[in-house]
C-alpha cells in the first residue's frame, strides 16, 4: 500500500499548496488597499540603448512592490489584482506621476531623457486617462515630448474606441505612444494601421527564440524592416547576450533594451549608470 500512501500525501501536498496559493492571494489583496499609503511601492528605470552608439536614449519605468512579508512581488502578479480591486487607476497614477516627477528632475539638471511608463487596461477605458497625464504633466513640469506611453494589445482591444480616442488626444499635445509585446497578440497589424503609434516593442519572446529558431528571425528582420519603412521606432526588448546585440545591429534594429545593457536599476543607481556612459 506503499504507493497509495504517497498518492495521498500527494494530494495532501497539493491542497496545502493550493491553500497557500489562495493565503498568498488573499494576504496580497489585503496588502495592497494600504501599500500606497505604507510607500512600499517604488519605480525602476531600464535604460533603452541606442543600438550603434551603445548610448542610453530613453528608459522605462518599472513598478516595484516591497512587500512587508513577501519581499519583492512582480508586478506581473499584482498588477491583474490591482486591476480586478478597482485599484490600478490609483496605482497607475502614482507610477506616472513619480516618473514624471523623476525625469522632470533629470531635464532640469540637464539630461533630457524621455520615460516610458506602461499603461494598463483599466486606466485606458477611462475617458478621463488623457486629462489625468496632462494633470501631471503640468504638477511636474515634464515637457510631453519626454513622456511615452507603453500600451499593449490587449489594453487597446478592450475598449478600441475609447482608447484610440485618448491616444489620439495624447498625441494631439505631443505625448508618445508606444505599442508594447509587438508581435505577441492577434492584431498586431491593424493596430499598426489603426493607432497613433511612434514606436513598437517587440517583444521579448522573439529574442528568446531567435538564436535557435531560423523562423522568428526571418520574423524579427521583416518586422523591423515593416517598422522603419512606416517611420516607427523599433525597440527589441529582452536582449541578454552579445550574439543577440550583433544580430539586430545586423538587420538594422536602432534601439534594445534588455539585461545585457542593464538590469532595471534603482534612481540612484540609474543615475550613476547615465553618468558611466
Ligand atoms: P513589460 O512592460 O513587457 O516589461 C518588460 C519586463 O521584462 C520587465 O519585467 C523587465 O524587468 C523585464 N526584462 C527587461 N530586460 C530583460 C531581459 O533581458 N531578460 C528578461 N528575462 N527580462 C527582461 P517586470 O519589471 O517584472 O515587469 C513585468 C510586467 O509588469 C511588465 O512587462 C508590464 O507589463 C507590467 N508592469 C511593470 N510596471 C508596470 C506599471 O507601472 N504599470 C502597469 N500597468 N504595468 C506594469
Ligand atoms: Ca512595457
Ligand atoms: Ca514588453
Ligand atoms: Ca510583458
Amino acid at each position: 500500500m506503499y504507493w497509495a500512501k504517497t498518492a495521498q500525501s500527494g494530494l495532501e501536498q497539493y491542497h496545502r499548496a493550493f491553500s497557500e496559493q489562495a493565503t498568498y492571494r488573499g494576504n496580497l489583496e489585503r496588502s495592497l488597499q494600504s501599500m500606497l499609503a505604507r510607500q512600499e511601492l517604488w519605480v525602476a528605470y531600464q535604460p533603452v540603448m541606442d543600438l550603434v552608439t551603445r548610448q542610453p536614449v530613453s528608459c522605462e519605468a518599472l513598478l516595484r512592490w516591497e512587500h512587508p512579508e513577501y519581499g519583492s512581488v512582480s508586478p506581473d502578479t499584482f498588477i491583474p489584482i490591482a486591476e480586478e480591486r478597482g485599484l490600478v487607476q490609483e496605482i497607475g497614477l502614482w507610477v506616472l506621476r513619480a516618473a514624471c516627477t523623476d525625469a522632470a528632475g533629470w531635464n532640469r539638471a540637464g539630461r533630457a531623457l524621455k520615460v516610458a511608463v506602461n499603461v494598463s487596461a483599466v486606466q485606458l477605458r477611462g475617458a478621463h486617462f488623457a486629462e489625468q497625464v496632462t494633470d501631471i504633466l503640468n504638477e511636474t513640469g515634464l515637457p510631453p515630448a519626454l513622456l511615452e506611453l507603453e500600451v499593449t494589445e490587449t489594453a487597446v482591444m478592450a475598449n478600441m474606441a475609447e482608447a484610440t480616442r485618448q491616444l489620439l488626444h495624447l498625441r494631439s499635445i505631443g505625448v508618445s505612444i508606444a505599442l508594447d509585446d509587438f508581435g505577441t497578440g492577434y492584431a498586431s497589424l491593424e493596430l499598426v494601421r489603426e493607432l497613433p503609434l511612434n514606436k513598437l516593442k517587440l517583444d521579448r519572446s522573439f529574442m528568446t527564440s531567435a538564436e535557435t529558431e531560423s523562423r522568428s528571425r526571418l520574423i524579427m528582420s521583416i518586422v523591423i524592416d515593416l517598422a522603419n519603412a512606416l517611420d516607427l521606432e523599433v525597440v527589441a526588448e529582452g536582449v541578454e547576450t552579445g550574439e543577440q546585440h550583433t544580430m539586430l545591429l545586423a538587420w538594422h534594429c536602432p534601439f534594445a533594451q534588455g539585461y545585457f545593457y542593464s538590469r532595471p536599476l534603482s534612481h540612484g543607481a540609474f543615475l550613476d549608470f547615465l553618468n558611466r556612459q
